[in-house]
């Protein structure tokens, strides 16, 4: 048996990967696997940060913060022998003829990534992640994104970040952008991105392809 970690709240704009957090527990629980769920600290969150950073500071903002960083590590040591993967999501770029009636799983090396397209997915994906101040391995659940309302605090950052990087033509800015998108849980549950087949891939995604690499891996170094 083996103990797994699931990490949400990295991006807490992303609400889907959040729920599917929780229904994963009791997923892989009944599959006999040891599973919690870890949530990063809000303040120490990019969401967070961006919203409340003033204007100069957001050119500035680095992805992942020193306290974050050493949130994961704090995680790492204390549970050493789990497995350590942060739940993400991406945005969702619907396939030709409808609703999915399978998702297809794939697995990738973080150096192979080419951003911010990998960003938009039909397919949850899994990034296999070099040795870091970050979990092992995350996994990117499709969610379809909205813009926040006008005249929201989240608009307002928006327009923000616009200004300060001239424009949104600068693929920082684009990333930052995104962050503050609020994910749109009843497009997505219309769009056949919530229910038990999404829930049902991810489980088979930690359970038959992460877990045995994982594992082997740690044979190897003993
Ligand atoms: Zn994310």
């Amino acid at each position: 048996m083996s103990k797994i970690i699931l990490v949400t709240k990295t991006h807490a704009n992303e609400v889907s990967a959040t729920l599917f957090g929780r229904r994963l527990v009791r997923e892989l629980q009944s599959r006999g696997h040891k599973v919690q769920v870890r949530q990063l600290p809000r303040e120490y969150g990019l969401f967070y940060r961006l919203l409340n950073a003033p204007p100069e500071k957001l050119l500035r903002m680095e992805g992942q913060s020193e306290e974050e960083k050493g949130w994961v590590s704090r995680l790492h040591k204390e549970n050493p022998g789990a497995l350590i993967i942060a739940l993400h999501n991406c945005g969702f770029k619907p396939k030709e003829g409808g609703k999915p009636n399978k998702f297809s799983f794939t697995l990738k090396d973080h150096d192979q990534l080419k951003f911010p397209n990998d960003y938009i997915v039909s397919d949850p994906y899994a990034i296999k992640y070099p040795p870091s101040f970050r979990p092992q391995y995350a996994i990117e659940i499709p969610v379809i994104y909205k813009d926040p309302s006008r005249g929201t605090l989240l608009a307002r950052k928006q327009q923000e970040i616009r200004e300060a990087f001239g424009g949104i033509s600068n693929e920082r800015a684009q990333k930052l952008l995104g962050r503050l998108r609020p994910a749109d849980l009843k497009a997505s549950k219309q769009a056949g991105l919530m229910g038990e087949l999404m829930l049902k891939t991810l489980a088979e995604c930690i359970v038959q392809q992460i877990l045995p690499i994982w594992m082997d891996e740690r044979e190897e170094k003993k």
